[in-house]
């Protein structure tokens, strides 16, 4: 029942009971107005044009071309049908409808029921052929943006997805939440770890001072030498993307440290002697003894009240057992027992005076190191491919393993010179012989003492059937 004249639809009519419709729709971006928002500027729209407002519909969190139904829309609709409601105020037509086919509807709706629809970015008279053509390009606009929108969030959240930072964890130390943007100080931090580390700095001592000058993890916690070494050992913080441990390529986020520098800190790190570096060790085994076990390298540990022991400490991802444990003094003692009995043999004389040491193994060493610390900066400047650069990589690791075991070599050998050949004079040195000696001494003949389980059934106390020195060729 048309009732409208068509020179009336100019002069727009007043409504006598209009609704306020608002709609929140969960935008990722947060630019949505907020409900109260909406309905404070439809208030105003109404009192400017002085259409008196009759009830206010609201459909909460509900997102655009969701499909979802709207109970408050569908409750507007049939009151506009029944005449209950003859005008809606909106913010945007993109509000009331998020469809051609809802636009249609509600056009329908008010051609056949007269409503007026005014809109704060502007008024559309749905009841001219001219407002409904404006609505419906408003409309298909809409749509289009919101498309652009979905396509755009989708876009977001694959990424995410794939750089791995859409697991609801912390954001990474020395970046924004979200991972991609840098948090300047603490990229300043982390690129300082980094060369101090590189410069010889242990990580317990790196962990200390930043601890002492108040730097907070992104926990808001302590260091830890764990977390320093997280840190550093993270391809993140070069600008790398990894995938179950393997490097997979060039990341979206910004690098804080050159791609050298990381290959130069995880050689460190993988290198047990070099991460002894800067911090004087404190037992005689330190670093020496490993898990019959699981092969940890066990650590050294005193309870108050307790005597110390050498145990597999089980740090999480390190792979460690937990599960062995031995007396230190004990342990200790038996090692120097086996180890001096070793170097007062004759078979020790000969070893040291056979000189077949290489001088250019420092050289070679150096040398194959720049090798590595160039593949990487070929491949970070796209000079060649991924498979290119972990096949060349693998060779030049192996020649800086053999390098740098030549050179060990040679400082066993050197070690072992100043060494007494007499057994009075050997145990003599021993005593009087700093730890650091000690600790040479038993690093040049002693590549590793395995603890092993205890027996069942074995002896009470310390066991020496447990323990198992595995000596270097
Ligand atoms: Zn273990």
């Amino acid at each position: 029942m048309r009732l409208r004249i068509l020179g009336r639809m100019s002069d727009r009519r007043q409504p006598r009971a209009a609704a306020i419709y608002c709609r929140i729709s969960r935008d990722a971006r947060g630019d949505a107005l907020g409900v109260q928002r909406q309905q404070d500027l439809c208030q105003d729209l109404a009192d400017r044009k002085g259409w008196p407002v009759a009830e206010v519909y609201t459909d909460n969190d509900v997102s655009a071309y969701s499909g979802k139904r709207r109970p408050e829309y569908e409750r507007l609709l049939a009151d506009l049908e029944s005449g209950a409601r003859d005008g809606v105020l909106v913010v945007d037509t993109d509000r009331l409808t998020r469809t051609p086919a809802e636009l249609e509807r509600f056009i329908d709706v008010a051609d056949r029921c007269g409503v007026a629809l005014a809109n704060v970015s502007g008024d559309l008279d749905l009841s001219s052929s001219d407002g409904r053509f404006r609505a419906r390009i408003m409309g298909a606009v809409a749509r289009q943006e919101s498309e652009k929108k979905s396509e755009r969030l989708r876009r977001e959240r694959e990424q995410a997805a794939q750089q791995g930072r859409s697991h609801g964890g912390r954001r990474p130390f020395g970046y924004e939440p979200g991972g991609v943007d840098l948090r300047h100080d603490e990229a300043l931090v982390v690129r300082e770890l980094a060369e101090r580390f590189l410069a010889g700095e242990s990580l317990p001592a790196l962990a200390k001072d930043l601890n002492e000058r108040g730097v907070p993890t992104v926990y808001g916690g302590a260091w830890r030498t764990t977390s320093v070494r997280t840190l550093l050992a993270s391809a993140r913080i070069a600008g790398l993307r990894t995938h179950k441990g393997e490097i997979t390529g060039e990341a979206c986020w910004p690098a804080i440290i050159t791609r050298e520098q990381h290959e130069r800190i995880r050689g460190a790190l993988g290198d047990p002697r070099r991460q002894q570096r800067g911090r004087p060790p404190a037992r005689l085994l330190t670093s020496m003894v490993v898990c019959g076990r699981c092969g940890a390298t066990l650590a050294s540990s005193q309870r108050r009240g307790r005597e110390r022991r050498y145990v597999c400490h089980p740090t999480v991802g390190s792979g460690a057992c937990g599960r062995i444990g031995v007396h230190a003094d004990y342990l200790e003692a038996e090692v120097t027992d086996q180890v001096l009995a070793v170097l007062a043999s004759p078979a020790l004389a000969d070893m040291v005076s056979t000189d077949d040491r290489d001088d250019g193994a420092g050289e070679e060493l150096r040398a194959a190191e720049e090798r590595l610390a160039e593949l990487a900066r070929d491949f970070a400047e796209g000079r060649i491919g991924r498979a290119e650069w972990l096949a060349a990589r693998d060779v030049a690791e192996r020649r800086v393993e053999t390098a740098r075991r030549s050179v060990e070599r040679d400082t066993s050998r050197s070690v072992l010179a100043s060494v007494p050949t007499d057994v009075d004079a050997l145990h003599r040195r021993w005593e009087d012989a700093g730890l650091d000696w000690r600790r040479a001494v038993l690093g040049a003949v002693v590549d590793r003492v395995e603890v092993h389980p205890a027996q069942r059934g074995g002896r009470a106390g310390f066991d020496p059937e447990r323990v198992r020195i595995v000596w270097r060729a």
